[in-house]
């Protein structure tokens, strides 16, 4: 099975990722990663999209595909993959099903965990992390112990530089205006999932894993 996770900053589309990788033993495949560990790794296709970056332009579509099928390539027993940051608009939708129908691969489930923009914005202006090391933390959902320091390392909590209100505003303005169309992009082949990202999150998994009809103790098993 493979799946794409929709959701917007502070959907808590992380979580529900990690947590379905191991409930149905699917392989993450997280864009942003594969690319930086190929450029890293110097291989063909991390040299083609270091100049990109190098300049600060966007790596090309079809580059983050052939980085992703590669990947998808060495499953080393997974039942399936999670993609997560790509694809994020139509155009990139359509590149990616063309080449997995050219291996006979598709998407089986485009999974979108909604939450409304002002909960959103909530979320991820009440973000702070540490220091030290980047633990991080939430003013109304996850609070550290003692005000303004880290629970693991005690060194100050911190806004991120891209955690500005107008930076917020502006990602979630690049997602409910683009990205969001996936979600009828999927919906016409039939593969949407709709799931409300407010609940709690153990709530939020297991409406994902009844919406894909997953039994994930029997797929354990087998
Ligand atoms: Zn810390």
């Amino acid at each position: 099975m493979n799946l794409i996770l929709i959701g917007a900053q502070g959907s808590g589309k992380g979580t529900q990722a990690q947590r379905l990788m191991e409930l149905l033993n699917l392989k993450p495949c997280a864009s942003g990663d594969l690319l930086r560990k190929a450029v890293a790794d110097g291989t063909p296709l991390g040299q083609a999209a270091r100049p990109y970056m190098d300049r600060g332009d966007l790596v090309p579509d079809d580059l983050i595909i052939a980085m992703i099928l590669e990947d998808i390539a060495k499953m080393n027993g997974s039942k399936g993959i999670i993609l997560d940051g790509f694809p994020r608009n139509v155009a990139q939708a359509r590149a990616l099903d063309e080449r997995f129908a050219e291996r006979r691969q598709a998407i089986d489930w485009a999974v979108y965990l909604d939450v409304p923009r002002a909960a959103l914005l909530d979320r991820l202006s009440g973000r702070y992390i540490c220091q030290a090391d980047g633990h991080v933390y939430n003013l109304k959902t996850n609070p550290p112990r003692v005000r303004g320091r880290c629970d693991v390392d005690g060194s100050p909590l911190v806004q991120r530089g891209d955690d500005t209100p107008e930076k917020i505003a502006h990602r979630l303005d690049i997602f409910f205006t683009e990205t969001i169309r996936l979600t009828d992009y999927y919906a016409v082949q039939g593969k949407l999932l709709r799931v409300d990202g407010m609940g709690a999150v153990d709530q939020v998994t297991r409406a994902i894993l009844d919406g894909v009809n997953a039994a994930p103790f029997d797929r354990a098993v087998g």
